[in-house]
């Protein structure tokens, strides 16, 4: 029991107990241990550097990418009576120079500094002569190029402080990790393993949802149609699409902010404001929105577009419920998302390494938006979060989850049709060969003499598009990664080419009665059918179904 920073955390900040995590993180820095701190937005990280700094003599450095949030965290400790101030470029080189003095004459328990401030010789002479408390490196997986946000400055201010004396124990603090990036910061930091502490990623009040096959401007429009008194961010993935959703929904009435890098500065100020304080419910932007932005009440965050991997996914819908009430993340997702992020990562000025790590990173977002398994897990083993179960109960494959049918033998001939391909080939031109289409390049590579073409001709070339991604997604199948990704078996496949592994696919979810409008569509449609049948066969309707069975019917059919 930490009796002494207990009494800090109620005095000083007004909290009663310890959230999950940070009694043992501080634990450890007060015991002058390098540790690293894994919690999940809005877990309370701040505080676990916050309450030692103030328990120990000497400044707190604390490094943050994040300038827009400095300030934040400032006035925040001034709120408290706390002294503290922050260094980055935002302030003139006046204003820069009083503060050094400040910091120099040991005026400050806290000091935020972006990373690029270790290139400044005369920020490292005031800091190498005072005492310092601890350094802490928020957001610590920029440190790491596995991150998602890696940022090279970051990575170099480590060796610039060990040339220091005087700084007695590193505190690194970030919410997503993978165990790549984990062993990165610890090797980095000199971090043991009995000082990490993980709390592991979930957030128990988000719900998460993939969406599918709908026409994306009109689920929004119905969507913010039933959500009118609440707050929430839509994520696109370029600018272009920003603006057309924003023009969209404005010429509709619809009262939207916007947000993304091609605003000038005030524009992208004053949207954000409005956001904030609550004058404009919806925030339309790209990725450039929401890094340092804390806005607690944000009821929901929806991707218009499948994002580039499941880090950002994971921290830009984290954005949603940091009061911890009850939120939606939704994922709005359409094949051509997948090619707008292989162009991206096509066009990036990154090395050819680099480049293979983001496709190997993008098909496992791919594989999220194909899986038939809890949303909330797949997410939480990503980050080989070892808390993850099976069933969160929330999540739309979840909630939505019907009947299992096994598919056993469909995928294996899928998976025969692969090995007879040489698993040369990607998704699209298996999924013709099982069709047995007539499309010139399966002519061109000899493919229609294979003996799997046209196995699964039952099925539209979409739908066994959508089974080899389920494969995909399920491990049952493997990618070579690169921009056309192959099809390769894996020893999974072999169990099931093998019989010794069932397939099993969740049957498509009886929709809800949101989409009652569309079943009264197929409804009169399966009526006229119904008709023409009749007449044709010379009866009655109802020997043929009544209208009780039609309307059951038209539940099941996938929208
Ligand atoms: P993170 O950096 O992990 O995303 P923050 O440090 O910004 O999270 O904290 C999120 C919110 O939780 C803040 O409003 C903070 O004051 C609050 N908080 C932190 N610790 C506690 C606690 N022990 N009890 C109650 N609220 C807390
Ligand atoms: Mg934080
Ligand atoms: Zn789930």
């Amino acid at each position: 029991m930490l009796v002494k920073e207990e009494k800090i955390l109620q005095t000083y900040f007004g909290y009663e107990t310890f959230r999950p995590g940070q009694e043992e993180t501080i634990d450890h820095i007060l015991q002058m241990n390098n540790t690293l701190a894994v919690m999940p937005t809005g877990g309370g990280k701040s505080l676990c550097y916050q309450i030692p700094g103030l328990s120990l003599k000497g400044t707190a450095i604390i490094i943050s990418p994040l300038i827009s949030l400095m300030k934040d965290q400032v006035d925040a400790l001034h709120s408290l009576g706390i002294p503290a101030t922050y260094i980055n470029s935002s302030l003139s080189a006046g204003e820069q120079q009083d503060r050094l003095h400040d910091i120099a004459a040991s005026r400050y328990k806290f000091v935020y500094v972006a990373p690029e401030r270790f290139e400044s010789m005369s920020f490292i002479n005031v800091i190498k002569r005072i005492p310092i408390s601890l350094v802490a490196f928020d957001e610590a997986h920029c440190i790491s190029q596995w991150g998602h946000d890696f940022r090279p400055s970051y990575r170099s201010i480590v060796s610039n402080l060990k040339k220091l004396s005087n700084i007695p124990v590193y505190v690194a603090l970030t919410a997503t990790a993978t165990d790549e990036v984990i062993s990165d910061i610890q090797e980095l930091l000199h971090i043991a393993n009995g000082h990490v502490i993980n709390t592991g990623f979930e957030r128990e009040n988000l719900s998460f949802h993939i969406v599918k096959g709908k026409d994306k401007p009109s689920y929004i429009r119905s969507f913010l149609e039933e959500h009118q008194e609440e707050s929430g961010i839509i994520y696109t993935a370029t600018r272009k699409q920003a603006d057309a959703l924003y023009d969209q929904l404005s010429k509709r009435g619809v009262t939207v902010a916007k947000y993304h890098a091609g605003l000038s500065e005030i524009e992208r100020k004053e949207a954000q404001a409005a956001f904030i304080h609550d004058e404009k419910s919806v925030m339309i932007a790209t990725n450039a929105f929401g890094m340092g932005i804390d806005k607690s009440n944000v009821r929901y965050v929806i991707h218009y577009a499948m994002p580039m991997n499941i880090e950002s996914y994971y921290q830009e819908a984290g954005r949603a419920g940091r009061d911890g009430e009850p939120s939606d993340c939704i994922l709005l997702f359409s094949p051509q998302d997948v090619q707008l992020q292989k162009f991206l990562i096509e066009q990036s000025l990154m090395e050819d390494a680099a480049k293979q790590n983001e496709y190997r990173k993008l098909q496992a977002i791919i594989n999220y938006c194909h899986t038939h398994g809890c949303l909330t897990s797949f997410i939480l083993q990503y980050f080989d979060d070892i808390t993850a179960h099976d069933n969160c109960g929330r999540c739309s494959n979840c909630v939505e989850r019907q009947e299992k049918t096994d598919i056993t033998e469909e995928a294996q001939m899928i998976l025969s049709c692969v090995k007879r391909m040489g698993e040369r080939f990607g998704v699209g031109m298996t999924a013709k060969v099982l069709k047995g289409s007539r499309d010139r390049k399966i002519k061109d590579f000899r493919l229609d003499k294979i003996s799997t073409y046209g196995i699964l001709s039952a099925y539209t070339e979409k739908e066994l598009t959508e089974w080899i991604h389920f494969l995909i997604a399920e491990q049952l199948l493997a990618t070579e990664e690169g921009k056309f990704p192959t099809l390769r078996l894996n020893h999974n496949s072999v169990d099931v080419l093998k019989g010794n592994r069932v397939v099993e696919m969740y049957t498509a979810p009886i929709p809800t009665s949101d989409d009652a409008d569309y079943h009264e569509d197929l409804f009169t449609a399966l009526r006229a059918l119904r008709k023409q049948i009749a007449d044709e066969k010379n009866v009655p309707p109802y020997v043929l179904f009544s209208d009780a069975t039609l309307k059951e019917l038209s539940r099941y059919f996938p929208v």
